[in-house]
């Protein structure tokens, strides 16, 4: 028998299941539904948080957004929305949006339809009472998605937010090394903003950060502050404006 006629189908699946992993990883890939990854503009940063709300760090990050204009985009749990619905009530007052990232953070690549829908719609009516409306923009626990994630995120109306940079502010390490991390922004914005005779064109980054850990409330994020104490002066400096995932993009994903 001709080795190639055994051969093929287990490259065909290897490369089959390659794609799966890209498709379902790569936080930039867009073969299981469309994402938002940019911003439409070198100037717009859009800072984006997971796993909160959290009050040991939230409320400390509302305050050091305020004090430069900033905005940003909290992508909440949902089981920690419903211990903490103030919270959330005065993000969205202070001028962030909130989004959604599932009622309790499991993996939704293992999960059914059925039970990547019950996450989902979870956590969109602990959100929708909490703010007082329902949240428009989707982030999948772990960047992970499958066949059905985005479609079903689409059934309640959400686009689904990627990023273009995720420093690791959940590991171990000192605030330092955090910092070092986050240097990419500032060198695109330096790249792109640099030269004043050229009009900025191109896109701009959507950083991913955490404000909670999905294991707890109250995580110890300061290491994300401190980072952030950093980098907002630096970045405001180069002239980078904080925006929402809401202001990032002027024209959404169908
Ligand atoms: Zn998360």
């Amino acid at each position: 028998m001709n080795s190639l006629l055994i051969e093929a189908p287990a490259v065909a699946i290897a490369a089959a299941a390659g794609l799966t992993a890209y498709g379902a990883v790569y936080p930039r890939a867009q073969i299981f539904g469309r994402t938002i990854c940019r911003t439409d503009s070198p100037r717009k940063l859009a800072i984006t948080f997971d796993d909160g709300p959290n009050p040991a760090i939230t409320p400390k990050l509302l305050d050091l957004f305020d004090r430069y204009n900033a905005k940003a985009t909290f992508f909440l749990i949902g089981k920690f929305v419903r211990e903490c619905p103030e919270l959330v009530k005065e993000t969205v007052a202070r001028g962030h949006v909130v989004g959604n990232h599932t009622e309790t953070h499991l993996n939704l690549f293992r999960l059914s339809p059925m039970q990547v829908r019950v996450e989902l719609r979870l956590c969109h009516d602990a959100i929708s009472h909490a703010a007082g409306a329902p949240p428009k923009w989707f982030r999948p626990p772990f960047g992970l998605r499958n066949p059905w994630v985005i479609p079903a995120a689409r059934e309640l109306g959400y686009q689904t937010v990627m990023w273009t940079l995720i420093p690791g502010d959940w590991r171990e390490k000192p605030a330092e090394w955090l910092i070092e991390r986050m240097q990419p922004i500032a060198h695109h914005a330096q790249q792109s903003l640099g030269n004043e005779s050229s009009p900025a064109s191109g896109t701009g980054d959507v950083l991913c950060l955490h404000d909670g850990t999905h294991r707890q409330l109250n995580g110890d994020r300061t290491r994300t502050l401190a980072a952030l104490e950093h980098w907002l002066p630096r970045w405001r400096d180069l002239g980078l404006e904080f925006v929402t995932i809401a202001e990032a993009v002027r024209t959404p994903a169908p």
